[in-house]
Order: C-alpha cells, then structure tokens, then sequence
C-alpha cells in the first residue's frame, strides 16, 4: 500500500468505473464528495477506482459499475431536464440490471416520475423510482437523522421544497428521527429499489455514513467480478464526521 492506502496497480483487484451525472448542474452541498469517498474508499478496498463525469450532451460511458449523482436547484434541474430524457432508456436500463446508484436530492426526485415546482413547472423524471415529489410553500432546512434497517443510523442535512411521496414500487431508507426527509407527514427519508439508494440528505451523505458507501461498492463489486474482498479502509474521520454530525441541532 502506498501512503494514500491504494493498492499498487499491479495489486489492484480489478477497476471499478464510478460515473458522477450531471456535475455541472447538479452538485450542491459538497455533493461531489459522495464520488470522492467512492474513490478512496474503493482504493482502500484494493480496488483501482475510476471516476468519470457525465455532463450534458456528452457521450454516454460504458461499462459503469456505479451511478452518482447529487442536488441542485430548480434551475439546475430545468437545464439537464432534456438530456436525462435522452438518456432515460439507458439510465433505466442500469437500474433495473442491478446498478448500485446513488441519487441525492434534486436527481432523487429527477429518477422518479416528475417534480411539480412551486411556480407550478412540471419536470419530467424518468420513473425509474415509483416517486412523485410536489414543490411546497416550506422549504424543509436542516440536520437530519434516519434510523434504516439496513444502514443504521444515517446522518445528513437537508434543504428542498420537493414534498416526496413514494408508491408501492419502492421502500423508503428509514424513518426520520431528527428532520424531516421525504415529506412533512409520513416520517420517511428516501427510498430503496433495486441496489438504488435515493436520499434528500446531503453534507456529503458518504463521508458520514461509510455503509451506504460500502454496500454501493460490495455490490459493484460482486456485479464485475463475483465477489467482493473487503480491504481495511480508515473509518477514524468518518466516525468523527459522525459524532459531530449527530450532536448538531436540528
Ligand atoms: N430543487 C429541488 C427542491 O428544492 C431539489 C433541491 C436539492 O437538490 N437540494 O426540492
């Protein structure tokens, strides 16, 4: 291992290609960090990370093995709305073939069916997540704690107006314990499908909560090579980030 704790390539136990969508317009609250821990994390794992960005109007890669993608504005979402349209097909495609994908926020709400802004927009998603996400008058501000069943405690920050209800086609990441999540009235934060994890939760998520980033690479893992051999990553930052995360108020 080198200081940086990546395997030399020689020792690498195989690529794995994370693709960031939409980096330009979609990358709010530190967002881009989920692909940075995905980097070092899957270094640490043994692996030889690969990190690619996908903007508008650029070829589609091959060969992905993980999806990020984070939040944005309104604005942000109007401008990518025609290009996820074109890649719709393909985007689905990788969901429904297994694709472990991370989707925070305003391309959480983008992969569902639509989001109805305030002033009454309606962006098209591409339904890939059984969601529907209305803007509301409140903007739903602040430090959030989910209890999940497969995660455990997952900490975050949350900042949108999307009111997000799921339908039967998906399950939700957790209930809320501190802030509100997907909606003002039903507790749920996120939702789950396929190997998707769709969250509102930014700061970045994946420094706080290494599961979620293990489970994204264990999967893409197994997916490429037919199993994962977990390396010795260095959680000590990550159990900082949490212990100062969970005591922030509200
Ligand atoms: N623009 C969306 C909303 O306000 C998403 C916000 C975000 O990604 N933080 O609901």
């Amino acid at each position: 291992m080198n200081p940086a704790g990546a395997a030399a390539p020689d020792q690498s136990k195989g690529t794995l290609r994370v693709v960031q969508l939409y980096p330009r317009d979609m990358n709010i609250y530190g967002d881009w960090g989920n692909a940075l821990v995905l980097k070092r994390r899957i270094a640490w794992h043994g692996y030889t990370p690969e990190l690619l960005e996908y903007n508008v109007g650029d070829p589609f890669p091959e060969g992905v093995d993980i999806i990020v993608g984070g939040g944005g504005q309104d604005s942000g979402q109007l401008v990518i709305q025609d290009d996820l349209q074109a890649r719709a097909g393909v985007l689905t495609d990788l969901a429904e073939d297994g694709t472990p994908m991370l989707l925070i926020c305003g391309l959480y709400q983008l992969f569902g069916r639509f989001f109805k802004t305030r002033t009454g927009a309606v962006i098209p998603g591409i339904g890939v997540l059984d969601v529907e996400t209305h803007g509301g008058d409140e903007r739903l501000i602040g430090n959030v704690k989910v209890a999940s069943p497969e995660f455990g405690e997952v900490l975050g920050y949350e900042n949108h107006s999307g009111q997000t209800t799921l339908g039967s086609g998906v399950r939700p990441l957790g209930t809320t314990a501190k802030g509100t999540g997907n909606n003002s009235n039903d507790g749920h934060e996120g939702a789950r499908y396929r190997n998707i994890v769709a969250s509102y939760l930014h700061g970045s998520l994946l420094p706080k909560n290494p599961a979620i980033a293990d489970f994204l690479i264990r999967t893409a893992a197994e997916r490429r090579f037919g199993s994962f051999i977990p390396g010795n990553p260095d959680d000590s930052f990550a159990v900082l980030a949490r212990e100062h995360a969970a005591r922030r108020p509200r």
